[in-house]
Parts: structure tokens; C-alpha cells; sequence
């Protein structure tokens, strides 16, 4: 799971992503709808064009453009060679052929049967004819595409000119009629993909946002609790640690048993106190912000030797060596929050303690980057598996290797390392392999 981000990049994020989702998503739409709509229309001029090919040209010069053309034996041909088209190809409902003339459009020929209501006898005056239709003949335009009303319905029509093969006149113009309705249903089925799509993908952030920005309600209540809860469980545990030891300093009246009794009570009221005290920092820690830090410069070498020097007992106790590399030289410095950094560290360095066994190593070390300095803490502990590198930040999280060395350890004080880190507008990872050891790296900025 990755760290959540602050409550205002959080925002931004999202909003940046639903943004870009927005516009990638109307993009495609568009794109979609034109495509398939050219593909549609080029597809029935295609079928147009082939029929058009198909149909004996100068036959037409034999049509005499009014009903008597009903008995002349090319026009039944072409008639009957018409009426199947739509019969074998469903989408196709009208093709009809008209002329022009006296300024007036008029049928030559269609393709509905002769008891159809829809059928236009020859010689018709063809009254729905739309300026595209007159210019058809007028401007003698190319094969067209356009999408019209009648009072049969709404068509996509192919115009399809039909010259005469030997005097290449303009003879007639074929209209190949489509529901339109057939075509806009197409074209909204293939639309409707990349719309359904960027809905998905939109719910999908906005689920994500609901669910992000409880947890952080949760991680802030969770936070909250921990201080109000440490608070007062701090106080009384102070008054009993006390009490124990006003009744150590009363040696006379102990037994030497009820002495040490006493002194393991004391001692483990302190460890919890300890451990309070780490959650209250921690909280504490939690609600400073950039603008409350106190900067100063602070050299790098003399930092770390205050805090191995300050640590030097449990070195001893645990033959744990400290090596500071030769990599900090004096003129190493940073800009920081004393106490917060010397704590960042001061926390890694507990840990490389913590997780080692007795007579290993620590060193620490420093990377030079571009503008960043990249510190880092080496143990040769026990290590953190792959799959718990990310949590051990997170806050409340403890390995079960670490459990099992020992029980003190609320799991808060890398959290609270990558909020300091983050503070100084640096951030903190680590590299580990199981059994043989961790580093810790800090970035932080170059001065
Ligand atoms: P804790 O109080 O448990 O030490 P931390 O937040 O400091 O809490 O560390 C979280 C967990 O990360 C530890 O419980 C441990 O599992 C793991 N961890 C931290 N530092 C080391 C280290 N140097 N080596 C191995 N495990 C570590």
C-alpha cells in the first residue's frame, strides 16, 4: 500500500487525474464518433458506387421518363434487377434514380414494388429534393453523402452521378437510402465504448478519493486518540513510578525479594512511560508544519558524533560498533530543525541497534547527489522483508522478526523519520535483505 500524501497534494492529484481523464475521454469520444461516421458513410457510398457500376448506363437514353416507360421491357429489367437490392441487403431501404428536367427533378426508376405506398411511378416530380439533390445536376458535384428528411423518414443517403458511357453526359443520379436511425444507432454503439469507459475510469478515482480521504479522517482520529489516550495514562503511570521509588529509597524496611519486586515494577512502568512518551513526540510530530521548523546550519559530522556519543552505553552494552564513514567530512552541512533531524536520526540508528544482534557493525555513511546530500544507516540486523518495506513507514507497523526480538516498539518511529524527512523537504527509504542487514537512506537538500 503506498503512503497517503498530504491532504492538499492529495486534492490536486486527483483533481489533475479526473482532468486529464475528462479530456482524454471526450478526445476519444470525438474521435470515435467521426471515425465510425466516415467509415459508415464512405462504406454506403462504396455499396452506391458498385450498384451504380451495375447499372446499364445507356439504357437510360431508351427511358422516356414518364409511365410509359412501364412496358418497355429494360425498364422491367432494371426494375425487377432493383427491387432485389433491398430485398438481399437489409440495410439498404430505398434506390431510386431521377432526372432532371424543365428545372424540376423527377423519378426515372426506383426500387419498391409497383402496389408499395412508397413507390414513385416514372416521371414523378421528385418534390422532397434537396438543394444537394438539385446541385447534384445543377453543379454537377461528385458522388455525396447527406443525411436527410422526407416523408418516408430520415435517410443517409448516397448520391451516386450516372453518366452516359458513350457521350459521358449526365444522365440520372442514384439515391441509395439508409435509415438513418440504423446509422446513428451504429455510430452510438461504437461512441458509447469510449464514453462508458472514462465513466468507469471517473468512478473509479471518485471511489478512490471517498475511500483515500477516509483514511486519512481515520489516520488523524487515529492519531488523535493515541495523544488524548497517552495523555492520561502518562499521568498516572508517573505517580506509581514514584511511588516505587520513594519505596526503593526506604531500604531499611525491605526485604532484598520485595526490593527487586519493586525494582521490576519501576522498570516497567518506565518502559511504558517510554513508550508513551514516543507516542506523544510522535503526535506532536504530526502536527508541526514546514513554518514551525527552527532552521539552523548543522554540520553533519558533529551531529552524528553527538549522537553515537550519546548512544554510547547501549553501543557497549550490546558490543555493537559505530563507524562514522569517511564519506562525512567537516564541511558537510545541512539546514534543518536541530532537534527534529538529530531525533530522525538518532531514531534510524536506535533501530540499526535495536534489530542487530550483539558484536555487528553500524556505519554511517553519505551519498552525494546532484543538490541533495543522501545520508544512510548500515546494520547488519536481522532485515525487513521485501513486502514490508513500504509499511514499516506507514505508522503501527512492526515486522514479525522485530516482535519476536522484542516487545518494546509502538511501530511509529519510522513514521514519524519520513514526516521529518518530509519536512525538510527530503525523503527517506530503505534497501534490506532478510538475515544479513538494512540501510536507511535520508535525502535531504544540499544547501
Ligand atoms: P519500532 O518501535 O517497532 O522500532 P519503528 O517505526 O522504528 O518502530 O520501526 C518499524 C518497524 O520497522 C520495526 O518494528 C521493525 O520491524 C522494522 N525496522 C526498523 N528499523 C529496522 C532495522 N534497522 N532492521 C530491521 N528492521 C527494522
Amino acid at each position: 500500500m503506498k503512503p497517503l500524501p498530504p491532504a492538499k497534494l492529495f486534492f490536486w492529484y486527483y483533481f489533475v487525474a479526473i482532468v486529464l481523464v475528462l479530456v482524454v475521454g471526450t478526445i476519444s469520444s470525438v474521435f470515435t464518433f467521426k471515425k465510425v461516421s466516415d467509415v459508415a458513410q464512405e462504406t454506403l457510398l462504396e455499396s452506391a458506387n458498385m450498384m451504380a457500376n451495375l447499372i446499364q448506363t445507356s439504357n437510360f437514353t431508351l427511358f422516356s421518363g414518364n409511365e410509359s416507360d412501364l412496358a418497355n421491357p429494360a425498364y422491367i429489367s432494371l426494375k425487377d434487377r432493383l427491387k432485389k437490392i433491398p430485398e438481399t441487403n437489409k440495410d439498404i431501404r430505398f434506390i431510386y434514380l431521377w432526372g432532371h428536367r424543365e428545372g424540376y427533378p423527377y423519378f426515372i426508376i426506383d426500387s419498391e414494388p409497383e402496389n408499395s405506398p412508397d413507390y414513385s411511378p416514372p416521371g414523378q416530380i421528385y418534390e422532397e429534393a434537396t438543394q444537394l439533390d438539385h446541385d447534384m445536376f445543377l453543379k454537377e458535384l461528385p458522388p455525396s453523402v447527406e443525411i436527410s428528411t422526407d416523408r418516408w423518414g430520415t435517410w443517409l443517403t448516397a448520391l451516386v452521378p450516372i453518366r452516359d458511357s458513350q457521350t459521358d453526359r449526365l444522365v440520372a443520379v442514384m439515391g441509395v437510402d439508409m435509415s438513418a436511425h440504423k446509422y446513428l444507432e451504429v455510430v452510438y454503439i461504437y461512441t458509447a465504448i469510449p464514453i462508458l469507459v472514462t465513466i468507469f475510469v471517473l468512478a473509479l478515482i471518485v471511489v478512490g478519493f471517498i475511500l483515500t480521504k477516509r483514511e486519512q479522517k481515520f489516520l488523524k482520529f487515529k492519531s488523535e486518540l493515541v495523544s488524548i489516550a497517552s495523555h492520561e495514562i502518562r499521568a498516572p503511570l508517573t505517580g506509581v513510578s514514584w511511588l516505587a521509588n520513594g519505596i526503593l529509597r526506604d531500604t531499611d524496611n525491605l526485604l532484598q525479594r520485595q526490593k527487586e519486586d519493586i525494582s521490576i515494577i519501576k522498570n516497567k512502568i518506565d518502559g511504558l512511560i517510554a513508550t508513551i512518551n514516543d507516542l506523544l513526540e510522535g503526535a506532536a510530530t504530526e502536527k508541526i508544519n514546514k513554518k514551525s521548523l527552527v532552521k539552523s546550519r548543522i554540520n553533519a559530522q558533529k551531529l552524528f558524533e553527538e549522537i553515537t556519543k550519546d548512544l554510547s552505553l547501549i553501543f557497549e552494552e550490546r558490543k555493537i560498533k559505530s563507524i562514522i564513514d569517511a564519506s562525512i567530512t567537516p564541511e558537510i552541512s545541512i539546514l534543518g530543525d536541530y532537534d527534529r533531524v538529530k531525533k530522525m536520526f538518532v531514531n534510524l540508528i536506535s533501530n540499526a541497534i535495536k534489530y542487530s544482534k550483539t558484536g555487528k557493525t553500524i556505519t554511517i555513511g553519505l551519498s552525494l547527489e546532484k543538490e541533495d546530500y543522501v545520508f544512510w544507516v548500515k546494520d547488519e540486523g536481522i532485515g525487513i522483508p521485501l513486502k514490508d518495506q513500504r509499511k514499516i513507514f506507514e505508522g503501527f507497523f512492526r515486522t514479525e522478526d522485530a516482535k519476536k526480538i522484542t516487545d518494546s516498539g509502538t511501530g511509529m518511529g519510522l513514521h514519524y523519520v519520513k514526516q521529518i524527512a518530509e519536512l525538510h523537504d527530503g525523503e527517506v527509504w530503505c534497501e534490506s535483505e532478510l538475515g544479513k542487514g538494512s540501510i536507511f537512506y535520508v535525502r535531504l537538500p544540499q544547501i
